[in-house]
């Protein structure tokens, strides 16, 4: 059997920071040297301070993504960023079909394919979200949301470099609820099964990471699941106190 994949705790600023947050992320990165090396730290800020993020993060361990991508590279989309815009701004990574643009922009699991292969193409790792209804886990449908939201939205070709998987139940996003470490091990290693069947060997690789209300608090037993490689991380992130722990705990669990 392969190693684990790296893990990666990503920190989702959403609407959230202005030119002073510039010392939250320094904060985050000086307390970084108490988390074991092998979590990859990574802050993705709002495309306004994208760039001022990644110079100060320069020379850290702290990696900074964006939030979301047009699938074009460039042309008359008026108010949108491409993929390699944000690349030349800084970024490494940038998340897909978060369940907010999903819900709010109305984006299809084809608008989210569309996008995780731009990543791709400006060089970009694509953290692709994916995630149940409180009413399809209700109806106990989240295996088959899971299976259809994936099989839709996963790009033609991946690797664990171009891709990154988080886990988002949306009605664990923001409100204090959490699946059971049991429900969670159950999507994790559905998910891992669905990655390797597409691609074998790269499906070994690519880190699937549960996001939904991860807390100092709970992060522990989360980050110890079976096939949970990380966490994308929301409220949680703003402040280096809540988030190093959660990184921390992540450590303490490989
Ligand atoms: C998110 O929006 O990606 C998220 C995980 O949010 P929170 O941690 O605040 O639930």
């Amino acid at each position: 059997m392969a190693n684990p994949p790296r893990p990666l705790v990503a920190g989702n600023w959403k609407m959230n920071g202005l030119s002073a947050s510039v010392s939250e992320l320094a904060k985050i990165a000086s307390g970084a040297a108490d988390i074991a090396p092998n979590v990859e730290l990574m802050i993705c800020p709002p495309t306004t301070l994208l760039h001022r993020f990644a110079e100060a993060a320069r020379d850290t361990r702290i990696a900074v993504g964006a939030q979301d991508c047009h699938a074009q590279p460039s042309g008359a989309f008026t108010g949108d960023i491409s993929a390699e815009m944000l690349a030349d701004s800084g970024a490494c990574a940038v998340i897909v079909g978060h369940s907010e643009r999903r819900t709010l922009h109305g984006e299809s699991d084809e608008d989210v394919k569309a996008k995780a292969m731009a990543a791709a193409r400006a060089g970009l790792t694509a953290i692709l979200c994916i995630g149940e209804s409180r009413e399809e886990r209700e109806a106990g449908a989240t295996l088959a949301r899971i299976e259809r939201q994936l099989e839709a939205s996963l790009p033609d070709r991946f690797d664990a470099r171009s891709l990154v998987v988080a886990y988002e139940p949306v009605w664990a996003i923001g409100t204090g609820l959490t699946p059971t470490p049991g429900d969670v091990a159950e999507v994790h290693t559905f998910i891992r099964r669905l990655l390797t069947g597409r691609a074998a060997g790269a499906g070994e690789g690519v880190r699937i990471l549960y996001g939904g209300s991860v807390k100092p608090t709970n992060a522990p037993e989360l980050m110890a699941v079976a096939n949970v490689n990380g966490a994308l991380v929301g409220g949680a992130s703003l402040k280096a106190a809540d988030f190093l722990p959660i990184a921390a705990a992540c450590g303490l669990a490989r």
